[in-house]
């Protein structure tokens, strides 16, 4: 997934590129195979083939709190890290169809979480790095 066409990946996509992301490889806790997860359908989940471990990407990372779609967070860093074009939160409001409180309330989570402060830097950032970031950051208890 690149920034050019983030904005064209569906929620099921979006899921399966942060289950990746943040579980490159992976060992079951109960039965010991590895890579052996598959989608849940329906629920936004993976589970092993042994059918006892069950693994739910978005929970302990900066979407897990979050009730909004994982396409609305990723098309969000999509904006936000397009390379020389500044955006407001009112522009990332109306771009995402959310309320402005709700975008800055993203935006300061991305930005808290990456470490930059000013918008101008953040554009600076590359869509995959933030990606991994996000992916990667454990966020409150698991
Ligand atoms: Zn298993």
């Amino acid at each position: 997934m690149s920034y050019y066409n983030a904005h064209l990946y569906s929620e099921d996509q979006c899921l399966q590129h942060l289950f990746t992301l943040r579980f490159p490889s992976v060992r079951c806790a109960a039965c010991g195979r590895k890579n052996a997860y598959h989608r849940q359908s329906k629920k936004q989940c993976f589970t092993c083939n042994c059918g006892k471990s069950h693994i739910f990407p978005r929970k302990g990372t900066i979407f897990g709190s979050s009730h909004l779609p994982l396409l609305t967070w990723i098309h969000c860093i999509f904006l936000l890290t397009r390379p020389k074009k500044s955006i407001t939160i009112h522009e990332l409001a109306n771009h995402l169809n959310i309320a402005y409180p709700t975008a800055w309330r993203m935006k300061t989570t991305i930005v808290d979480l990456i470490g930059v402060r000013d918008m101008a830097k953040l554009e600076k950032v590359s869509f995959e790095y933030v990606m991994k970031k996000c992916a990667r950051t454990k966020i409150g208890s698991e």
